[in-house]
């Protein structure tokens, strides 16, 4: 017998009848003993449906009511399903969280989870199936919150670590992780196993299958995860430390993501604090920058200096540079038609060559490389954005992940 926390996303209860399929999936939990703390999201477009009605009133809808009105979302799913669980003739309970309560801390619309009361839903495992909502809050002085956009998934995690759950599955339209997008890449393959910090490195460039601030919680406390289908029985993608995974293959997955933007000063004072007083302002304004690449120029005094930002970020970084009376330089280009492509495995440790190889392959096909960067476990490069496809194609193929 084992306690598990199993999660189901907006799709997997977007409809009455998915409800009734997900109260199965939790019949057979049950009948083989399990105890049960099931989380859940809105239906499937619910809060977006919500959100554009709080738009509908005032553009800039007050947060405090605007999470009265978001949570409702769940709340709808967590009565639906422990209804359709009694249907079946299995005990079953809905809490709300601030009857459990689901303490947070952190401003509205966008909490953080500090503590959930596991003495009455612990006692009553013993009976029956404890249905929670994901993604709602109750703060310290008793308004209801929300814990940020895709929240259920953090939920699941914090109940999972307080209530000391022996695995968190995290249910979903998709059957896993894969290998490459394979709505994009046909021959990519399902991964059976990944670690925490790859599962990361993935979801940072691209791979939406989880909210990544949640896994990020289950590496920290060392929960294991597990993404699966409602509607296949199909084994998922099981997540978690690097030491239960063997790695044959140097890298896991490629991934790519075309929210970049690249801007290159050219002609900038080559002297030291130059570098520091282009960033410090961006900084300040909250502009991440990923990638930075200095070439020293022909005439040993100036230098180009290329960068990558969020493409969101393009107009205000260009304007914050302009402004920026501390930098000298001859002239600025931007270049926002780029992808960035990541390959990313904790194999690739241990394996020499990688980075060689990438290139390589990526000559081969004739496509041109604009910034490079790497951490331990990932390697990305900025192309142009037309070779996106060419270029996952080829590293798939070079890394053996075909
Ligand atoms: N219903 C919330 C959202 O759409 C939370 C979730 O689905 O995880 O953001
Ligand atoms: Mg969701």
């Amino acid at each position: 017998m084992v306690k598990k926390v199993l999660k189901f996303g907006g799709t997997s209860v977007g409809t009455t009848q998915r409800i009734h399929h997900v109260a199965n999936i939790i019949k057979k939990e049950r009948e083989i003993g399990n105890k049960i703390i099931a989380v859940v999201s809105a239906m499937a477009g619910k809060t977006n449906e919500l959100l554009s009605y709080s738009k509908n009133i005032d553009e800039n809808f007050e947060k405090r009511e605007l999470d009265v009105l978001l949570s409702s979302g769940e709340q709808v799913t967590c009565s639906l399903l422990a209804g359709a669980l009694m249907k079946l003739n299995i005990e079953a309970k809905s809490w709300l969280n601030w009857q459990i309560p689901i303490l947070t801390e952190g401003e509205h619309t966008n909490s953080r989870i500090i503590n959930i009361n596991i003495n009455k839903i612990d006692e009553y495992l013993n009976k029956g199936v404890a249905v929670v909502p994901g993604f709602q809050g109750i703060s310290k002085d008793g308004d209801i919150t929300t814990i940020g956009r895709g929240g259920s998934d953090a939920t699941a995690v914090a109940i999972a670590k307080i209530f000391k759950a022996d695995t968190c599955e995290i249910y979903t339209d998709v059957d896993g992780v894969y290998s490459s997008d394979p709505n994009k890449i046909p021959v990519a393959k399902k991964i059976d196993k990944i670690s925490y910090d790859e599962m990361l490195e993935l979801s940072s460039v691209g791979a939406k299958v989880m909210q990544s601030s949640a896994v990020q919680t289950a590496m920290m406390y060392d929960i294991p995860l597990e993404v699966r289908s409602t509607f296949t029985d199909r084994k998922g993608t099981k997540i978690f430390s690097q030491e239960n995974i063997d790695y044959s293959k140097s890298v896991t997955g490629v991934a790519y993501s075309k929210d970049d933007a690249k801007i290159t000063l050219i002609g900038v004072e080559d002297k030291p604090g130059v570098a520091a007083n282009i960033f410090e302002p961006l900084n300040k304004n909250q502009i991440n920058v990923d990638m930075v690449i200095q070439n020293i120029s022909s005439d040993q005094n100036t230098t180009d200096i290329t960068f990558t930002i969020k493409r969101d970020d393009l107009v205000k970084t260009k304007e914050i540079l302009k402004a920026n009376n501390k930098i000298k330089y001859k002239n600025i280009s931007h270049n926002d038609k780029v992808a960035k492509i990541s390959i990313v495995g904790a194999g690739m440790v241990s394996t020499p060559g990688v980075t060689y190889r990438m290139f390589r392959g990526l000559a081969d096909s004739n496509i041109n490389i604009l910034a490079i960067s790497t951490s331990e476990i990932k390697l990305s490069v900025i192309i142009d954005e037309e070779k996106t496809l060419d270029a996952v194609k080829k590293l798939h193929t070079i890394f053996d992940l075909d």
